[in-house]
């Protein structure tokens, strides 16, 4: 019996993962950008992440944010805003369920900021892939120094993504 044709369309595992990662990104309650994180090791996806307020907290979207209220650049004073960031959260979800991710790769809509860079260093990640960039010159140099992989991805041709009406509010 001959074997399956393989579709033509069918994603690279790079593409795979990232869509993924967009998906999660549209589960975030930030008013300024919508991250999504995505751990994988060895092809399967070890944690999820997006950005948003601690688990039971009121999110920026609820209660407003003070970034946005102050007008505060991007990537400055990140402290202000009530959310963790993706890169975290799938970080954090590693702790609670004893998954090891040392020697993963993330995927990240975003290139991290400066604080999650120190994390996904102390984590054991040894590779991040991401679409966007982000005004973090510090957090460049540590990933740089640390010897951590950076690959920038275009965008994907997004199956998910597109067509359907941003939810306001
Ligand atoms: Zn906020
Ligand atoms: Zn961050």
């Amino acid at each position: 019996m001959a074997k399956p044709k393989k579709p033509d369309n069918r994603p690279s595992w790079d593409d795979y993962f990232m869509e993924i990662t967009e998906l999660v990104s549209r589960r975030s309650t930030c008013l300024r950008r919508q991250v999504g994180a995505v751990i994988v090791k060895g092809k399967r996806i070890l944690t999820t992440g997006y950005n948003g307020a601690p688990s039971g907290l009121k999110h920026c979207s609820e209660v407003g944010c003070l970034r946005e209220k102050l007008n505060i650049p991007s990537g400055e004073r990140q402290e202000l805003c009530r959310a963790s960031h993706a890169e975290q959260n799938a970080i954090i979800q590693a702790a609670q369920h004893g998954v090891r991710i040392n020697e993963a790769t993330i995927y990240s809509t975003h290139f991290p900021c400066v604080t999650c860079a120190k994390m996904i260093i102390n984590a054991g990640i040894k590779k991040i892939i991401y679409q966007q960039g982000y005004p973090d010159q510090l957090s460049k140099e540590l990933l740089q120094e640390a010897r951590i992989e950076l690959i920038k991805m275009t965008p994907a041709k997004l199956t998910l993504a597109a067509d359907e009406p941003k939810e306001s509010g």
